[in-house]
């Protein structure tokens, strides 16, 4: 079962964000279920500031049902609200606290990354921005410490909404130079590229030879180490629009090729790849899952139903300050 699951995923580590609101215990059951051979889960409620200072009840017997299952790497998605690229101070000291609260959460969790969003820089400027990202990943890193088994912060790139900072190859070049400037151990801290935006942010990643190329280009830019997971979402929006619209795997405008291209490129082959579609906890996360399995094996897509175009938006919070 288990060899068959990884098999049909070529071998590669995929799987879901888990809604855990059905609790741990159903939660991993349904990793299993939907064929996933990783996940990824909020540790806490993601629009919220307040960290419970507690591990919820069942947290080893999920993090050892997941390793028995091995099922992972488990990637926890940070708060939504946090932004260590704004200019107000206070906000910034609460992503600062969110984050220690987060990569020590996520330890218990036995969680390889604590994935976040890299923020806005609200008018600052992107310079300035990125300057205190980097301060703030400091100051993360000397309060957490050096225990062995903390998560690595891993930053996602944006589709460039509003002041987002990190929409392009460049920005994430410039926060790696600017960490390394402010102390930052930089082999605890990655990089996320999540498909849909980076095609918000105007990177033709439906053309397979755009993926390869961009690919290339990081390896030469940043280095192949700092790429440490994926978010495998189609996009609704279009091309360029600096909109982020998730949209079912192979079923939005990035589609099936891109989607393909992803799945199955072999520079990719090592790197964790997690779904953020529409409709986890109703029922789509299988109907996703399968649609990967069916785009490895190039048996293509198929058409879904018009209920699942009206499912309601993930939510990608834009309360950031
Ligand atoms: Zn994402
Ligand atoms: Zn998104």
């Amino acid at each position: 079962m288990l060899a068959r699951r990884s098999a049909a995923l070529g071998g590669r580590r995929i799987g879901t964000h888990l809604p855990l609101g059905v609790g741990l215990a159903r939660a991993a059951e349904r990793a299993r279920v939907i064929g996933a051979t990783a996940v990824q889960v909020f540790a806490d409620n993601p629009t919220a500031w307040r960290r419970k200072p507690d591990a919820p009840a069942g947290i080893d017997a999920f993090r050892d049902r997941l390793a028995e299952l091995d099922i992972g790497p488990i990637a926890i998605h940070a708060s939504y609200l946090v932004n260590l690229c704004g200019r107000d101070d206070a906000f910034w000291q609460r992503s600062v606290d969110t984050l220690v609260a987060e990569l020590r959460m996520g330890e218990r969790y036995g969680a390889s990354f604590v994935n976040v969003h890299i923020g806005s820089h609200r008018g600052l400027g992107r310079a300035a921005g990125i300057g205190r990202l980097a301060t703030g990943l400091r100051e993360i890193q000397d309060r957490v410490g050096r225990a062995p088994h903390l998560p690595a912060l891993v930053l996602e790139n944006s589709a460039g909404t509003g002041d987002g900072v990190g929409c392009r190859l460049e920005d994430l070049t410039e926060i790696l130079e600017e960490a390394v400037r402010a102390g930052v151990d930089i082999e605890r801290v990655g990089f996320c590229l999540d498909t849909a935006h980076l095609w918000g942010a105007g990177y033709p990643v439906d053309d397979p030879d755009e993926v390869d190329r961009l690919l290339g280009r990081f390896d030469a830019e940043l280095g192949a180490g700092y790429l440490r997971m994926l978010h495998l979402n189609d996009s609704r929006a279009p091309l360029g629009s600096r909109r982020d619209r998730h949209e079912h795997i192979g079923a939005g405008l990035i589609g099936g090729r891109g989607m393909t291209a992803f799945l199955t490129h072999p520079r990719l082959a090592d790197v964790p790849a997690y779904l953020e579609t529409p409709g986890m906890d109703a029922g789509y996360d299988a109907v996703n899952m399968e649609r990967v399995r069916r785009l490895i094996a190039r048996s293509g897509s198929p058409r879904l139903l018009a209920a699942a175009f009206s499912l309601p938006r993930e939510r990608h919070a834009r309360k950031t300050r």
